[in-house]
């Protein structure tokens, strides 16, 4: 059976003040949500000050960056290593979302080392898939993943199914209040976990949690968290107030 887990990316938002603000109300509110994994993804100079608070409230909110370089350490200005991350407080990371993507330019040779690195340091990756609205029209999306799984994930090892997190992102439903419809993510789960099963066999497959992203929001939620191949929400704009990410948690999937 495969938890779920729901993850608030906060992105570009939250002062050091306003980042502790919100990671205290979520802490005092979410004490005892049991039935999910929940993590919250601030910006890098919030993740040590939130991660005071976590440990103050003694909280059950999992913590995790937005991104990371691949190399551990040297001459690349502006960056961040896993081991800084871990430092700061950080178990999880986000790994090729559609704005490193697509706005970044980053590639999935690139973000495959990233993968890797996080693995071999301990933090668990959450690797952002998804296609664009015009490969969704012109009947693109399948290709599209299975050439950003294969890229991203080529001579990954794993033998268990926590160390790994796959977050299916439709980039036409991202920040636009556009959603997919819980049938069109259970397709395409159901599909990213078959490509799964062939780099791990069946059994890791099965036990790995694919995220759906893309305007999550508390009206919706229920709807596509209750599809058998969606183990959970990376949730984006609804993270950002205790109040609707809360519903999301609580929306009785
Ligand atoms: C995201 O940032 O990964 C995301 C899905 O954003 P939103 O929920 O705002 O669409």
């Amino acid at each position: 059976m495969r938890k779920k887990l729901i993850a608030g990316n906060w992105k570009m938002h939250k002062t050091v003040n306003e980042a502790q603000i919100l990671a205290r109300q979520l802490a005092d509110r979410l004490s005892d949500v049991n039935f999910a994994d929940i993590a919250i993804f601030p910006s890098f100079v919030d993740l040590y000050p939130v991660n005071v608070i976590i440990r103050e409230k003694e909280s059950n909110i999992h913590l995790g960056a937005q991104n990371m370089h691949p190399e551990s350490n040297g001459a690349y200005t502006g960056e961040i290593s896993a081991d800084m991350l871990i430092s700061a407080g950080a178990t999880m990371v986000i790994l090729g979302h559609s704005e490193r993507r697509h706005i970044f330019l980053e590639t999935d040779s690139f973000i495959n080392r990233k993968v890797k690195t996080a693995l071999s340091t301990g933090l668990v990756p959450i690797l952002c898939i998804g296609e664009l609205l015009e490969e969704r029209k012109s009947g693109k999306t399948e290709q599209v993943l299975e050439k950003q799984i294969n890229g991203s994930l080529k001579d990954v090892k794993i033998n268990t199914a926590d160390k790994l997190i796959i977050a299916y992102e439709p980039v036409w439903a991202i920040g636009t209040g556009e959603n997919a419809t819980p049938e069109q993510a259970q397709q395409a789960h159901k599909f990213v976990r078959e490509l799964l099963a062939k780099h791990w066999g069946e059994d890791i497959a099965q036990n790995l949690r694919i995220l759906y992203g893309g305007s999550v929001k508390p009206n919706n939620a229920q709807s596509l968290l209750s599809q058998p191949d969606v183990d959970g929400a990376l949730v984006g704009g609804a993270s950002l107030d205790a109040d609707s990410f809360e519903k999301i948690i609580r929306s009785g999937y």
